[in-house]
């Protein structure tokens, strides 16, 4: 299995994972010609592709969905809340690459196991995924306000975790953002910021998750050692940082091929 974040952040998200025969495209959220060539850094062709899933209507989430499933004939899964907002802006998907999947309810695709599961967001009903397959299970949970007991289960025993670190809370609160967009992203289905995603990965890596690649970093309001510090902080001070490896998505740039063996 494998899995690798090709950008990550406010301007783009969208991550790649290979389980069974499954190639998977999380999200698309640069342009149909930039995913295409970020692809091609790690050497996969789009038209390989299985399916795009996508979890959230926000537009660092789908701006290349529309046209990437035109150029390539891909399907597109969504939940049916986030289909009927995106439909007006999808007329480049053919009917038959409609998909709808319930949240909350697993599917499979080429052998892998998909299970999408609702996080507290503004937006309409936005998902993150877990992927299994031949026994492994890799994560991917960005963009959520806060974590709760359901979503701590859904991920536990994760080979692999992407998680979202937004935010530094200082930064966000010193900065330029307007006043309600900073109370947006400190509320409950706003982002993670950098020590919240940190006391929610103590309790993953108390259930055995090992390996956490911190993405969706806020370019005004956070910086990669920085996250990277008071993540590692938190997990240093409950005890349950040794033998956890942590890295940090790139923002406009594939961040390597994580293999789960
Ligand atoms: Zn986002
Ligand atoms: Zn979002």
């Amino acid at each position: 299995m494998k899995l690798c974040p090709l950008c990550s952040g406010s301007s783009g998200n969208a991550t790649y994972i290979e389980a069974g025969n499954a190639r998977l495209l999380i999200d698309a959220g640069l342009s149909c010609k930039r995913i295409t060539g970020l692809l091609g850094k790690i050497g996969v062709d789009p038209r390989t592709l299985s399916a795009i899933l996508v979890t959230h209507e926000h537009v660092d989430h789908v701006r290349g969905v529309n046209v990437l499933s035109k150029t390539y004939d891909l399907p597109v899964y969504a939940n049916a809340d986030t289909w009927a907002v995106l439909k007006p802006s999808m007329s480049g998907v053919a009917p038959k690459n409609v998909c709808v999947f319930e949240s909350d309810r697993d599917f499979y695709l080429a052998g892998a196991r998909v299970l999408p599961f609702s996080v507290p967001h503004d937006a309409v009903h936005c998902v993150g995924f877990t992927v299994t397959a031949a026994g492994r299970k890799v994560g991917v949970c960005t963009d959520l306000g806060h974590v709760d007991a359901r979503i701590l289960s859904i991920l536990s025993g994760c080979d692999l975790l992407l998680f979202e670190a937004n935010h530094d809370v200082d930064m966000l609160m010193a900065g330029s953002y307007p006043y309600l967009l900073k109370k947006r992203i400190l509320s409950g289905s706003g982002h993670m910021n950098n020590e919240d995603c940190g006391r929610a990965l103590v309790k993953l890596c108390e259930s055995g998750v090992k390996n956490v690649i911190l993405g969706h970093l806020s370019r005004e309001n956070n910086y990669p050692e920085l996250a990277m510090v008071a993540v590692r902080s938190v997990l240093e001070e409950a005890g349950v940082a040794d033998g956890v490896r942590l890295a940090i998505a790139e923002r406009e740039e594939p961040t390597g091929i994580f293999e789960v063996l």
